[in-house]
């Protein structure tokens, strides 16, 4: 049964009239219908109910934002550090002012529940801003001693480099935590005194539009922020390659990467790329179980495992195999699941009917491959997105489902004997995000996170957040890094002078 949109918070019920009613792209700091008057339906993941009608955008308005963001940069990037913090700072305050409703927001449009949004992302979002907030006054150059010989007469050789902004910056962004994955682009971005065309995904626009929103009442200039709606085949593709553009960020699939770096090449645009994963989580037979079986079952079943960090690969020491299996078996079937705006909800739908079928493919495949199913794997609910907390065993390296990602609930475990053997099964992927090492041993932890070819690995925790650190992966998993002080390399360009003064 359709949610009852009139129980929402205020707030939400009058942002859904303004921006879900075909009036949600803003260019200029002006919100417009597209120009075709064309709109594409979002809805409800968890019952298919229709929550709102947003602009899709076509080139044309896609030209539009593209000409908005360049006219914005010059004002943008002479804007003093202290005042660009001051307005990142204010961003943030205005985030968690209304955090219950974007949290609200969140739910009914991702599928995921209250609590993930309330306590986990949208604080997240916040302390990007903050975070960056200081970034923004701490963009440093060099002054650099110069070994030059040619001194013309009376004048001596100096030289420094500066940082100066990328300019304009294309962020694109995915479905599974749609708010705190955008903080994660705009923040930085902003800081560098970058502007912006956000183009959020097509199922989970709603925070987006609502953020812009916010962010134009904390000061942000108009013009800095300019946001288009609409599928990533066609909206996305044209700002892709649209030769305004000098940045692209992108996070998302790995396949859409490989788009992403195709359209990027033809003006040499600069590209940063989060992609796909399939961490490892790693329990080794000295680990703490009471810790290691909730820390495990919630690195994959978290926002119903629709999270590129998941821990979706679970590596087992044959002397805790049985009592950790068996836990992590009960957890899985203990997850309450319904709809995200119920507050007794653990686990949400899958984001829409097409990734629910995806995932169930992948947990039919890999019965068929010999995996045995020990929880989960039925689909369910009215729209069909719900895929109960799955856990497979008798899997090997090479079937599918251990090597490709799912991004659903979807847990493969597997039994290893020694440290050697488990690190390169760790390392045996085509992916390099993230991993989790489970264990009391100071050596093992010190070994496996130097080993572990991955961008971020957890030692007796999983998917710890915190903005001042950088994330991101190796091999497929991506090019460069977000959040952290890293993230500001990717707005910013050096310039070298070198002068006879
Ligand atoms: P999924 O395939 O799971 O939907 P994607 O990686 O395709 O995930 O989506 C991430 C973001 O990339 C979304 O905003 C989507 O609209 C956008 N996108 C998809 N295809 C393209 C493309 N060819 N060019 C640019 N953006 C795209």
């Amino acid at each position: 049964m359709a949610f009852d949109l009139t129980r929402l918070h205020p707030t939400n019920q009058q942002f859904l009239a303004r921006r879900a009613a075909g009036e949600g792209l803003l260019a200029d700091g002006q919100w417009k219908a597209s120009r075709d008057g064309k709109t594409f339906d979002t809805v409800d993941p968890a019952t298919g109910a229709v929550t709102g009608k947003l602009s899709l955008a076509s080139s044309a308005d896609v030209d539009e934002a593209v000409v908005a963001a360049r006219g914005a940069l010059a004002g943008w990037k002479a804007t003093t550090p202290v005042n660009r913090s001051k307005i990142l700072w204010a961003i943030a305050d205005i985030i968690e002012e209304n955090i219950d409703a974007l949290a609200e927001l969140e739910s009914l449009d991702q599928g995921k529940p209250l609590f993930v949004g309330r306590w986990a992302e949208i604080p997240g979002a916040v302390n990007q801003f903050r975070f960056f907030a200081g970034q923004a006054m701490n963009i440093e150059g060099q002054t650099l001693e110069s070994s030059i010989d040619y001194q013309p007469a009376g004048k001596q050789m100096r030289t420094w480099t500066t940082r100066e902004p990328v300019g304009v910056v294309a962020a694109i962004v995915p479905w599974n935590s749609p708010l705190v994955l955008t903080a994660m682009k705009l923040a930085p971005a902003l800081a560098a005194g970058c502007t912006i065309i956000l183009k959020p995904a097509e199922d989970t626009s709603l925070t987006a539009l609502r953020l812009a929103e916010l962010m134009s009442e904390a000061g942000l200039p108009d013009g800095v922020l300019n946001v288009i709606t609409g599928f990533g085949a066609e909206t996305g593709a044209s700002l892709a390659a649209h030769p305004g553009v000098d940045k692209i960020a992108f996070t998302g699939s790995t396949a859409t990467g490989r788009a992403i770096l195709d359209a990027a090449k033809t003006n040499f645009k600069r590209v940063t790329l989060e992609l796909g994963g399939k961490s490892p989580c790693i329990v080794m037979d000295d680990a703490d179980l009471e810790l290691a079986i909730p820390g495990v079952a919630n690195a994959i079943f978290f926002n119903g495992g629709q999270v590129c960090i998941a821990g979706s690969r679970l590596y087992a020491h044959s002397a805790i195999y049985d009592r950790l299996v068996a836990g992590v078996v009960e957890y899985a079937k203990g997850l309450k699941m319904g709809h995200g705006l119920d507050p007794e909800t653990q686990m949400g739908p899958l984001v829409s009917v097409r990734q629910a079928e995806r995932v169930e493919g992948f947990i039919q495949r890999a019965q068929a491959d010999g995996a045995t199913l020990l929880a989960g794997g039925e689909r369910s609910g009215e729209a069909g997105t719900f895929i109960a907390p799955t856990v497979l065993a008798d899997v090997s390296p090479n079937m599918e489902i251990v090597c490709e990602e799912v991004f659903g609930p979807v847990l493969a475990v597997q039994k290893f004997d020694d440290v050697d053997e488990v690190i390169a099964a760790a390392n045996d992927s085509d992916f390099g995000l993230a991993a989790s090492v489970w264990t009391e041993s100071l050596s093992n932890a010190h070994r496996m996170s130097s080993d572990i070819r991955a961008g971020t690995v957890w030692i007796n925790c999983h998917a710890m957040y915190d903005p001042s650190l950088a994330i991101g992966g190796i091999k497929q998993s991506g090019w460069g890094r977000d959040s952290g002080k890293q993230a500001m390399d990717n707005y910013l360009e050096w310039k070298t002078v070198c002068a006879a003064v």
